[in-house]
């Protein structure tokens, strides 16, 4: 996920910790590489000086040059502001508030993102590793094709899918779901919205109006995360528009860099909660800070 920055660190904190006493002066190059990395990674120009700049603060003066091992003090600094521009200052950004039965979890974003894919493995994993009933429903009636794709998902994984009835409208669709995982006793309804190629107005007020009628204790938007810097700028759309609870950043098996993981958090303020890495319905992972900033570092 992050193969290409972590390569590109690791290079500049090996030359780091073999040098043995470091100057105020050795620690500036070293995060002037670290710089132009993360640049190189598609990290937005803010977050990455940010970040250059909160290690610089704690990483010059005397405490770390001065300390027996300067360069692994380095390292460990650089590891800690890693960790906290991936979580901001949550605990545990892969949870998610669903305790209330029946929880309604709004799926958005654009067409071709992975969101049907996205909502197919998130279900799969509230039912086998949460112990949670719950039901699917595409609210995709532009797109009969996305409505059977999630059913056939469903008959995959053994989760159930709302009935397809012909000619609803998106929020009708969303009101049958609430009413079927209400009497049905579902833990959870995951409501697959309509994407987009690109944000429209039409878009974001269907999903408003379904937004309205369900109060959805979570909307995950789903990003592919192989698109960087604009998976970032989609994410602060859709969470001015409509507000949004996470992320959900997929594709992240075939991107080496990670610049969307590295500036979601403190673009938008809103934590990545899962990352998809392939295809298959078992290809999702919560995102845990601290062991992705240890995989960044090798
Ligand atoms: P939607 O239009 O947003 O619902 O997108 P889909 O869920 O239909 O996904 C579009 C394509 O992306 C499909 O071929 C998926 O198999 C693929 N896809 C989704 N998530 C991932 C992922 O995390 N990694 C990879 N490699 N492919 C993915």
């Amino acid at each position: 996920m992050f193969e290409n920055l972590s390569e590109r660190l690791s290079g500049v904190f090996d030359r780091l910790t073999k040098q043995g006493a470091l100057s105020d002066e050795d620690v500036k190059t070293a995060l002037r590489e670290v710089r132009v990395a993360l640049l190189e990674a598609d990290v937005s120009l803010p977050v990455a000086r940010d970040f250059v700049k909160a290690v610089q603060e704690k990483a010059t003066g005397q405490a770390v040059t001065k300390s027996v091992t300067p360069g692994q003090q380095v390292v460990k600094i650089v590891h800690d502001e890693l960790q906290h521009v991936l979580a901001g200052d949550d605990d545990n950004p892969g949870e998610l508030k669903i305790d209330n039965a029946p929880a309604p979890i709004l799926m958005v974003g654009l067409q071709g993102s992975g969101k049907t894919t996205s909502t197919g493995k998130l279900a799969k994993r509230l039912k086998e590793k949460n112990g949670k009933r719950v039901l699917m429903a595409s609210l995709d009636i532009y797109r009969p094709a996305a409505m059977q794709q999630l059913e056939i998902l469903g008959t995959q994984i053994g989760v159930d899918t709302l009935p397809i009835v012909a000619g609803e409208s998106a929020v009708q669709i969303a009101k049958r779901a609430k009413q079927q995982a209400t009497l049905g006793g579902y833990d959870v309804y995951m409501l697959d919205t309509a994407g987009r190629l690109q944000i429209d107005e039409t878009l974001m007020q269907e999903v408003e109006d379904v937004r309205d009628v369900v109060n959805p204790r979570e909307t995950l938007l789903v990003v592919d995360g192989l698109t960087g810097q604009v998976a970032v700028e989609v994410a602060e759309e859709f969470d001015g528009k409509i507000g949004i609870s996470g992320v959900v950043l997929t594709r992240m098996d075939g991107d080496g860099r990670g610049g969307a993981a590295l500036s979601m958090r403190a673009v938008t303020g809103k934590p990545i909660k899962f990352v998809g890495l392939g295809e298959k319905m078992d290809a999702l992972e919560t995102f845990e800070p601290e062991r992705i900033a240890g995989r960044i570092l090798g």
